[in-house]
């Protein structure tokens, strides 16, 4: 089921954001929309894109509702929307206070586009706001007009700063789900995401190595749990800086998995090997004491359509091969 978390929070919350921002514009468009209509001093432009712009969001929201919505998509939705305050502010008496409604715009396109993408449009919004309100009121800094922009500055600071939190706070979050607490290297899920990122790139080429520690347990059972916890550190760092931190997975107990991104079997075979013989001529250090320690390797090739348990199924009978023939060496 590894395969099926969801890491990106973001584009959750958004496509939330979204579904519910679509349903009350809706909502609120219609009902305006009729209101002016019926209303003989109102603006029958203005009612008209209202409704427009409630068909609009009826037609997003059920495209978010089945995750059919594109990025493109949501920014027209945004920048139209923009528009229709614009042009409801400029046709409006001050007295009628509908520049209000630019209030709300800030907390919502940080929810909805983030950071970069909502500030042109926050900041479009806020200057053409700032310049009918002047014109208006026949004042270059009417009392009107610095309440306005305090309040503008204000939402949109808070936003900013909610939204960075929350950005920072979600990559913090997606590394710790990714990395194993005792070795600090990536763990199964990692390995799940990984494997699928270069798996269906076109013309995949891959090699996967399982690689499992020889009679671990004699460790643990000799020198104690501790020993064998600090070696399994070592160990971790030593063959992800052969192999590469983003490629090495811990994936089992004194079990790892390396992924080699190449088209020859020399490569991957040369790699292991390298592995192999760096490890087993490795003085470990536990107290005062040196251990040593060797590992097996089992190596097989990714084909096209390969599932990722397909392939350390296959890796792990090469693995039980480089154990049967006496341990200490690499099975392809
Ligand atoms: P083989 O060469 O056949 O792999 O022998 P082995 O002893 O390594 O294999 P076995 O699977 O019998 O034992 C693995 C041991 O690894 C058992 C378990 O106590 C130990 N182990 C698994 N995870 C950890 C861990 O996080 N810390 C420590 N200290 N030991 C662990
Ligand atoms: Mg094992
Ligand atoms: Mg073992």
């Amino acid at each position: 089921m590894l395969h099926r978390i969801e890491l990106d929070k973001t584009y959750l919350l958004r496509r939330k954001v979204l579904i519910g921002t679509c349903c009350l514009l809706s909502i609120i468009g219609l009902f305006l929309g009729i209101f002016n209509l019926l209303r003989a001093e109102a603006s029958p432009i203005l009612a008209t894109f209202e409704l427009i712009y409630a068909l609009l969001s009826l037609i997003l929201m059920y495209r978010a509702l089945n995750k059919r919505h594109q990025e493109w998509e949501v920014h027209l939705y945004v920048y139209s929307l923009t528009a229709l305050i614009i042009f409801a502010i400029y046709i409006a008496e001050l007295t009628n206070f509908r520049f209000c409604w630019a209030l709300v715009i800030p907390i919502l396109y940080f929810l909805m586009l983030g950071k970069k993408s909502a500030t042109i449009p926050t900041s479009i919004l806020l200057v053409l706001s700032v310049l009918d309100i002047s014109v208006k009121s026949e004042m270059m800094f009417s009392s009107m007009l610095i309440n306005f922009i305090c309040s503008y500055l204000t939402v949109w600071i808070v936003s900013y700063v909610y939204e960075t939190n929350r950005e920072n706070s979600e990559k913090e979050l997606q590394e710790l789900a990714l990395l194993d607490p005792l070795t600090q290297r990536y763990n199964r899920l990692a390995l799940t995401k990984q494997f699928q990122k270069i798996s269906t790139k076109p013309n995949a080429s891959m090699y996967i190595m399982l690689l499992d520690l020889d009679y671990f347990k004699d460790i643990n059972d000799n020198h104690g749990h501790e020993a064998g916890d600090i070696i399994l550190q070592q160990c971790a760092e030593k063959i992800s800086l052969i192999a590469n931190h983003h490629y090495t997975f811990r994936i089992g107990g004194e079990e790892f998995c390396v992924i080699v991104e190449a088209t020859e079997l020399t490569q991957a075979l040369v790699l292991a090997e390298s592995i192999r013989q760096q490890i087993s001529q490795h003085e470990f250090n536990f107290e005062d004491q040196i251990l040593s320690i060797t590992l097996s390797i089992g190596v097989t090739q990714f084909e096209t359509e390969m599932t990722l348990s397909k392939a350390l199924s296959q890796a792990d009978a090469q693995l039980y091969e480089a154990k049967r023939l006496g341990r200490n060496r690499v099975s392809y």
